[in-house]
């Protein structure tokens, strides 16, 4: 089996799987880091090194890191509790959300649930709109066009950093300071950027930052929020409880999950450089011999527009994409992204690149990882270029 699914999630590294084991030993670190005793002093002690860990990883202040569950919770954290927020003051109106199209799911739900739920604030409550931008065929969504979108309402913008589809870089180092200038918040989805690309928040006035373990190498069930300090972001609590983390999100804290992100942002500092260039150079390789099928065409991207290194989404003329998958089952590759590819529609992030369904069917998503090899894109690119000939052989729209 070869696995091109690094951007559904990731393998344990070997390094963060050997930091979590003394906080997972019946007789390791166990105590309640929330505790005021030895033990749990202890566990306070890795918690808060962990916290440090990922706030080097993005240029951030450690007490600028909120635990929470993953990216899903720290996107839902940082939408519904800035409006909430902000939906207590009185002097409110129609609170106003701008985000893209091409979000994932986890942001996109909270939007049509903040859409037909509203606010509920001291003074009654206010009304939420969303604007949803289309992004142009390349995938982009320019600081500009949200600049456009902008009304006297907007409290927040929303938008991802890479999208986890098809890898699109967005310009949000260009647009945080142009928002930052009108006061309008901005919120970035940023689980597959980080350990990807450098992310410096000391130097981009992106206000919340959305992070996960289990895509750079790290367990899965814990993530974090970046809650900017100055300017202080401000969230009402969407989980009440014993008032941790600054009282942003209750819940004891799980020092095993901690302390394993911790380790993996860790790694992803100090391997950035080199997992970018091994990576990178292996995604350039299949592209490179995926073009030797006529008729492909790559989602995403162009003249000038940056693309994670770990993806590569291609579509391919004259094949039905269920099919395509069938007959690739040595190929861990996905469809869409794995948290839509349940519903089995054509992927949303490739219609509204203005690919049609057919189109957007018949592509796959390879993302590539640390542990890929040379000989695993060898292997796969014969694979599938030997079973779209196949396929387009027997397809009689394609002998047409
Ligand atoms: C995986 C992913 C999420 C969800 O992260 P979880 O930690 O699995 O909840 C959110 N956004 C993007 C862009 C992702 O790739």
């Amino acid at each position: 089996m070869i696995y091109l699914d690094y951007a559904a999630t990731t393998p344990l590294d070997a390094r963060v799987f050997e930091a979590m084991l003394p906080y997972l030993r019946p007789d390791g670190v166990f105590a309640n880091p929330a505790s005021t005793h030895g033990p749990g002093f202890k566990a306070r002690a890795a918690v808060e090194k962990a916290r440090a860990q990922v706030a080097a990883l993005i240029g951030a202040e450690p007490g600028e890191i909120v635990w929470t569950s993953g990216a899903t919770e720290s996107n839902n954290l940082a939408l519904k509790g800035a409006l909430e927020f902000r939906g207590a003051a009185p002097a409110s109106k129609t609170l106003h959300i701008v985000t893209s199209r091409t979000e994932h799911k986890c942001v996109l739900d909270t939007c049509r649930y903040l859409e037909a739920q509203g606010v509920s604030g001291r003074s009654g409550g206010q009304p939420v709109r969303v604007t949803y931008l289309k992004p142009s065929a390349n995938g982009v969504v320019t600081p500009e066009e949200v600049l456009a979108a902008l009304t006297p309402e907007t409290l927040l913008v929303s938008l991802m950093w890479v999208n986890n589809e098809i890898g699109v870089v967005q310009e949000v180092e260009r647009l945080a300071p142009m928002l930052r200038e009108r006061g309008v918040l901005l919120h970035v989805d940023a689980a597959q950027a980080a350990g990807k690309l450098p992310i410096d928040l000391g130097r981009t006035p992106i206000d919340l930052l959305s992070l996960s373990a289990h895509k750079v190498y790290g367990p899965k069930g814990i993530g974090a929020l970046f809650v900017r300090r100055r300017p202080r972001a401000r969230l009402n609590p969407q989980m009440h409880g014993g008032g941790h983390e600054q009282g942003m999100r209750s819940g004891t804290l799980a020092t095993h999950q901690i302390v394993g992100m911790g380790a993996a942002f860790d790694v992803a500092r100090t391997d950035l450089a080199a997992d970018a260039a091994h990576i990178g150079g292996l995604r350039d390789a299949l592209w490179s011999r995926l073009q030797a099928l006529p008729r492909v065409q790559r989602n995403g991207g162009g003249e000038g527009i940056a693309i994670a290194p770990h993806l590569l989404n291609v579509s391919f003329e004259g094949v039905e994409g269920e099919s395509l998958r069938a007959s690739l089952p040595e190929l861990a590759v996905s469809s869409g992204s794995a948290c839509s590819s349940a519903t089995q529609e054509p992927s949303y992030v490739l219609r509204a690149l203005g690919r049609d369904d057919e189109l957007a069917n018949a592509s796959l998503r390879f993302s590539l990882g640390r542990a890929t090899t040379a000989a695993d894109i060898e292997r796969a690119a014969g694979l599938v270029i030997q079973q779209v000939q196949w396929l387009r052989e027997l397809s009689p729209l394609w002998a047409a």
